[in-house]
């Protein structure tokens, strides 16, 4: 949905915050201020004679630190929670880093600093440098150092903690920032909802929340200063409101709007195994975005009809090498063989804008969103496109893999591309590796221009499938990361269902698979304007997925070609988002 502002807003009995709804569901509760106890470090150097031994001391440390991760990542591993566990093995190398290790022994060595000051400089100076990333993921390994850095200190002073593993109630966490061993380890029976000063939509926080289907609301402006520890608050974490001291009406208003919202979960989770079919017997195809084919998100297989965006760039943003062909190759066989005849899209390397790689040079630029981004990027680097893509077409021999370029702008984007897969089938037929030559190719549809062409560039790929996410961004001008302009990005502008009508028109005449598989894709209300203008594909992710079937279960074609015919008709994004609202508010 479109994001709004909701300004702070004050009555004599209650306090209103706004916070970032990034786990869905509404509690209530007492407050467990969460501070962790991080020592003061004050300055202090050592004898010169004592430098060895202050060095060992470190090392000492670090291996002991090293020993907690490793039990914390089995612990993680023997339950279950690969997911979980591969932070702290990204921890781990982060602890023996080899840089951070030289800059401590260095101000040991030369400037004779204690170990914990030694410690702090350097962790303190890394942490400087990722906070100032442009790119998100990076940003947030931040909260992976701080949490080290905690580490070291509470075993270098054997100081006690805050655990968050044994809660004797229930409780509302709050606190600045969640660090991941927080997380991981967290007593998830007691926890009624998360809230948080930090973290973003990637934060390790929401995706824990998520996971455990804890609400949360992250990014409350310093609402550590202006809570007390036990006092009630209620958390919405539907619309992103938290109120404090709430008095008997607003307990019982909320009281209902929770067990409301209970069943409501309860209700829309029976769709997630039913089959998509409307009223009127149309059957619509639900299809995932995954990021990796790790158990937890191939689990969705047993829900959907394929992987509509299989999003490769994590795999290349998980370490400082590239991912070698095999590994690649490994991997998207893994994805292949689990879906079996059914369509795993696969993206093409997507990097740039927002997403950066430690093993690929991405100049600095004014507007990397306009720059090199995608596809262009890739064809600044072939070899490193054409090693993806040799591991794709030697991996489709396992099952129906699709390869889908982002990012394309034009015509010209589309022929270069098409020669490069051509010279890699060449490249494996001359060594005697065996591919599947008739991999479909197609496009993602996110930059206006493409879609404006949709009827001339479908005579030219196999398939397209429309990035909301971006094609808002670019159609609106509005840069979908700044949190400045966020009431400018509508993505229910009536321009959007106009350019998606317009590039699915296109696309249906010509006989050819169009789908969404931007966010817009596992919005109900989006998605019931998409069938009616023809989409017959949408893809999302697992969490979505009751949602949408149960708006397909109770929806017909008609109402959905009414509704995209008015939509299209509407002025504004309120217009557009009210009438859906009401023409729906059967349904959700
Ligand atoms: C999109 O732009 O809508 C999309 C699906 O891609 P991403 O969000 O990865 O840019
Ligand atoms: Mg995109």
């Amino acid at each position: 949905m479109r994001p709004r502002h909701i300004s702070n807003e004050r009555n004599v009995h209650c306090m209103q915050y706004k916070g970032n709804p990034v786990s869905k569901g509404i509690a209530i509760g007492d407050v467990y201020l969460y501070k962790p106890v991080t020592p003061e470090i004050s300055e202090k150097t050592i004898n010169n004679d004592a430098v060895e031994e202050t060095v060992k001391q470190y090392y000492d440390l670090r291996d002991k630190a090293q020993t907690e991760l490793l039990s914390i990542r089995n612990d993680l591993e023997s339950s279950g929670e690969p997911d979980k566990a591969k932070i702290f093995a990204a921890q781990e190398t982060m602890l023996l880093d080899v840089a951070m290790n030289a800059g401590i022994e260095e101000l040991i060595r030369e400037d004779l600093l204690s170990p914990e000051c030694a410690v702090q400089k350097t962790y303190s100076k890394f942490a400087r440098l990722l906070s100032k990333s442009k790119d998100e993921q990076i940003r947030e390994r931040v909260a992976d150092l701080k949490d080290l850095e905690t580490r070291l200190y509470r075993i270098w002073f054997d100081v006690n903690v805050q655990d968050l593993s044994s809660l004797d109630k229930d409780v509302v966490i709050v606190a600045h920032d969640l660090l991941p061993s927080d997380t991981a380890r967290i007593d998830r029976s007691k926890i009624l909802a998360i809230v948080t000063e930090t973290g973003g939509d990637t934060s390790h926080t929401a995706i824990i929340a998520r996971s455990y289907e804890i609400p949360a609301l992250l990014g409350v402006d310093k609402i550590m200063e202006k809570i007390a520890d036990g006092e009630t608050v209620i958390v919405d974490a539907v619309t992103g409101e938290l109120h404090s001291s709430p008095d008997s009406s607003m307990l019982e208003k909320y009281g209902k709007k929770r067990e409301e919202y209970k069943e409501y979960s309860r209700e829309v989770k029976k769709y997630l195994g039913t089959e998509p079919v409307t009223i009127d017997g149309v059957r619509i195809e639900v299809h995932l975005n995954i990021g990796s084919a790790d158990p937890t998100e191939l689990a969705g297989s047993l829900y959907t009809d394929g992987v509509g965006l299989f999003r490769t760039e994590f795999m290349y943003m998980s370490g400082p090498a590239l991912p070698t062909e095999e590994e690649q190759f490994r991997v998207y066989r893994k994805a292949a063989i689990e879906f079996g005849e059914r369509p795993v899209i696969l993206r093409t390397l997507d990097i740039g804008g927002d997403k950066h790689i430690e093993g690929l040079k991405i100049p600095i630029e004014d507007n990397p969103f306009l720059g090199m981004r995608g596809l262009r990027l890739c064809f600044e680097n072939p070899s490193v496109f054409k090693t993806q893509i040799r591991a794709v077409l030697r991996a489709a021999k396992y099952g129906n893999l699709w390869l889908m370029l982002p990012m394309v702008g034009s015509l010209d984007d589309i022929r270069k591309a098409k020669a490069i897969v051509k010279e890699v089938k060449n490249e494996l037929s001359r060594e005697g590796i065996e591919y599947k030559p008739d991999v479909p190719l197609g496009i993602m549809i996110e930059i206006p221009a493409i879609a404006v062409i949709a009827d001339i560039v479908v005579g030219e790929v196999d398939f397209a499938s429309i990035g909301t996410n971006d094609l808002c961004q670019y159609l609106t001008a509005v840069d979908r990361l700044n949190p400045k302009v966020t009431e400018y990005y509508q993505s229910y502008h009536p321009a959007m269902f106009r350019l998606i009508g317009q590039a699915a028109s296109a696309f249906n005449a010509a006989g050819k698979s169009i789908s969404v598989c931007g966010e817009m894709g596992g919005e109900p209300m989006a998605a019931a304007v998409f069938i009616g203008l023809g989409i017959k594909k949408l893809s999302m992710g697992l969490s979505s997925v009751p949602e949408i079937k149960k708006l397909i279960a109770n929806l017909t074609l008609s109402k959905a070609k009414t509704l995209a015919g008015r939509v299209i008709g509407c002025t504004t994004a309120d217009d557009v988002e009210l009438y859906i609202k009401e023409e729906l508010k059967e349904i959700f």
